[in-house]
């Protein structure tokens, strides 16, 4: 199995020397993975090994913030391999989504490379949607040169939680939720919005109640029944739209809006974002965003750059209309 393992490389932690993190890490896999062998990139370490533990062996590795079971190939062979694994991941999917993220030469762009991997995919199974807000499935492809890796799982490594908060994020006085697997889009917003929300894609009434009471979170759900059980701090969302959504909480929990809190968080993974200088990711968005834009924010796990751009704008309207 190849494993592609993410480690800080952007961050603004001046007490974490870069090549040193790395030359830790490779020494820890060294010593605890069998039969290994490694190769790196900026920001990346990839592993081959047999060992049937490395996964759990990674995920406790100091350092590594995150990493992905991985398929690669070649540039070349990236449509047919990309196509095999999708239909796999894709059986009996209704959404997903492709994100392509690219280094090197090449006469696509990663949207131009994601749409046409996308197709292909709709050509073969028809019945499937494209939807990045909700998808069943996200299917990642890293293209660095001619290599190509495919992944559709991010693993969160145990560091991702010891990276620092942003100096301006609240302390843990604001409500933590846990969201249904009915509430995806809630549990994307809230997070938008700098409210910690998980969001397990179950609806398993015992793992969200654990949950909820080992980490004082708030379960929201659509589930009349688990909103009733006794001693559970759950909330019933009514509402099947997302603006209703927001103004049943904000009624009911008086969630405040915070400005210093907007767009603290992933999105995708709730990981606290990281503020980045703005020379580091040059490389990393659109030419005319990087002009027009001085503030950038980092999540490690993702290894995805946000910045406050038109999304921003109109996700605070909406909210003040709702307001
Ligand atoms: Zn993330």
């Amino acid at each position: 199995m190849l494993y592609l393992i993410r480690y800080p490389d952007i961050g603004s932690e001046p007490h974490l020397k870069k090549s040193k993190l790395k030359t830790d890490i490779l020494a820890v896999i060294d010593s605890k993975i069998s039969g290994s062998t490694h190769w790196t990139d900026p920001g990346r370490i990839f592993l081959e090994t047999d060992d049937p533990g490395a996964e759990q062996l990674l995920a406790g590795i100091h350092g590594i913030t995150s990493f992905s079971p991985a398929k690669k190939c070649g540039l070349n062979d990236l449509e047919k391999v990309f196509l095999n694994l999708a239909i796999g991941i894709l059986k009996n999917k209704k959404r997903f989504g492709v994100k392509v993220k690219r280094t090197g030469e090449h006469t696509l762009s990663s949207q131009e490379f994601a749409a046409r991997l996308g197709s292909l995919v709709l050509k073969k199974l028809p019945g499937l949607k494209v939807d990045f807000k909700d998808p069943d499935e996200l299917i990642f492809v890293e293209i660095r040169g001619q290599d190509c890796f495919i992944f559709n799982r991010i693993v969160a490594g145990i560091d991702r939680s010891a990276i620092p908060h942003p100096p301006s994020f609240p302390p843990q006085t604001e409500p933590r939720f846990i969201a249904d697997d009915m509430l995806g889009k809630l549990a994307r917003r809230l997070r938008m919005m700098g409210f910690d929300t998980l969001y397990p894609k179950t609806s398993a009434d015992s793992l969200l109640v654990r949950i909820s009471s080992q980490e004082g979170r708030i379960i929201l759900t659509r589930d009349n029944g688990l909103a009733k059980i006794r001693g559970v701090n759950a909330m019933l969302i009514h509402s099947i739209r997302l603006g209703e959504q927001l103004k049943e909480l904000m009624g009911s929990r008086k969630i405040k809006l915070a400005a210093d809190r907007m767009f603290s968080r992933c999105a995708v993974c709730n990981t606290a974002l990281i503020k980045v200088e703005k020379e580091k990711i040059k490389d990393r968005v659109p030419p005319l965003i990087y002009k027009i834009f001085d503030n950038f924010t980092y999540c490690p796990v993702c290894d995805k750059v946000y910045w406050k751009g038109t999304h921003y704008e109109r996700m605070l309207s909406e909210l003040e209309e709702i307001m």
